[in-house]
């Protein structure tokens, strides 16, 4: 960072500070992670300086040669990881690329029928704060009292509202889904089915948990950080499959693909961002590597480490374990609620987030549980044993928490931890 630091103190010391802060502390978020240096790489590159509106091959400017080959990259990648017959690499971010995909699928008024967002969905399922749910109609599913998804459920929504999109995916729910329920009942109504796993891809790409599109769903999104460790984007993904969930002889299933590119382009996003495309493609190469497999294996097994020793601790577990990355406490009858636990351990260096419990007795800034994930800390190199002392840290300043002495020692003691585990690009 030589030039920054010449010509622009602020942002130089700003940028000290956040590695600092990242390097000191302990980052539990679910959804955060690092990118390697070479997606850093890739995001600082000349690529960011070209405009390049259209796809490879069809494109509105001149010079494209290049960018051609690393979206081209990007696609095939994306395809092969994923088991899809199209990919389109340009949304911005998960949430735009729902949108993309709720446009070129539906018109204004069809419905989603998606998850309920206590039970573990996410706020581009159609939270009644976001634009998007004044342009589509979103019906909601929840879990069955141990937690699981309610399917006789979602076929009565399904029969009854008739939905254009049955949406599957979350962002604070531990378990796998049964995919194959959820075509069973799409293709009973026409509706397609569609997946959004930004939360869970790196455990589909490395086999540990199922791919939707192998089960038939049609059109599948991630987003591109979070456990991918790429820059902020999204892939969505899609498949050309017999059926026609859209009953109409002229929009037979292989055109979800181009309905889809035409969503991003022109139809909700103008220019793609070329410089994350490049790093898309590295993020998507270093996925490729066996050690990317092993990550996820370690992964996994810190998260059912941290499910174990909690519950041994004492602490009620939302479905009593997890399938993936992430564990959700209910604090219900412990006397704090999750936005206490999360500021409590703020205090001590560990970013944790707030989360709801499904049918939440508390409103959504004050909810009840509180979501720990171990995307981040695994990269950073933490195994069994160091996530079992993790734990340790937890229960000691939920214990203490208005013990201001005991949460500052904790405080070094977390210090001191993280020193073993360094954060990468930094
Ligand atoms: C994070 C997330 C998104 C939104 O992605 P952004 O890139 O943050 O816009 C959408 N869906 C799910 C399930 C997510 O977890």
């Amino acid at each position: 960072m030589q030039n920054i630091q010449k010509t622009d103190k602020d942002i130089y010391a700003a940028i000290l500070a956040e590695q600092k802060r990242q390097s000191e502390g302990m980052e539990l978020i679910a959804s955060e992670n690092y990118q390697s240096a070479a997606v850093l790489e890739a995001q600082a590159s000349v690529f960011a300086n070209k405009y390049s509106e259209g796809f490879p091959g069809r494109r509105y400017y001149w010079g494209q040669e290049n960018t051609d080959t690393i979206e081209q990259l990007a696609i095939e990648r994306a395809k092969e990881v994923f088991h899809a017959d199209h990919a389109n690499v340009q949304a911005l971010s998960g949430a735009a690329a729902n949108l993309c995909v709720y446009s070129a699928l539906m018109e204004p008024g069809d419905t989603v029928l998606g998850m309920d967002l206590t039970h573990g969905g996410h706020l581009t399922h159609g939270a009644p704060v976001t634009f998007f749910s004044k342009i589509f109609n979103f019906i909601r599913y929840k879990t069955t009292a141990e937690g699981k998804i309610d399917f006789d459920q979602v076929r009565a929504l399904a029969r009854q509202h008739k939905p254009k999109i049955i949406l599957a995916g979350f962002s604070a729910y531990p378990r796998e889904l049964d995919y194959k329920k959820f075509v069973e009942i799409a293709n009973e109504v026409w509706a397609i089915a569609f997946a959004d796993v930004s939360h869970i891809w790196w455990f589909i790409a490395a086999w540990l948990l199922k791919n939707p599109l192998d089960y038939g769903f049609h059109v599948m999104m991630t987003t591109t950080h979070k456990s991918l460790r790429g820059p902020r984007g999204a892939l969505i993904l899609s498949k050309g499959i017999v059926s026609n969930p859209l009953k109409k002889p002229e929009d037979t299933i292989e055109n979800i693909p181009t309905r889809i590119d035409r969503a991003v382009f022109p139809g909700m996003q103008w220019w793609p961002h070329m410089n994350t495309i490049a790093a898309i493609a590295v993020a998507l190469h270093e996925v490729q590597t066996p050690a990317f497999k092993t990550y996820t294996q370690q992964a996994l097994k810190n998260a059912q480490v941290v499910a174990t020793e909690l519950i041994a601790h004492g602490y009620k577990l939302v479905t009593w374990w997890t399938e993936n990355h992430m564990v959700i406490i209910d604090f219900t009858g412990t006397g704090i609620d999750g936005s206490v636990a999360e500021s409590t351990l703020d205090k001590i260096g560990i970013s944790t987030s707030k989360s709801t419990i499904p049918d939440d007795p508390n409103p959504p800034f004050r909810p009840s549980g509180l979501r720990i994930g171990l995307p981040a800390m695994t990269t950073r190199g933490v195994k069994e044993t160091d996530t079992k002392k993790i734990v340790e840290f937890i229960d000691h300043a939920l214990k203490n928490k208005d013990d201001e002495e005991a949460l500052s020692e904790l405080r070094n003691k977390v210090r001191e931890f993280c020193k073993d585990f360094p954060v990468p690009g930094v």
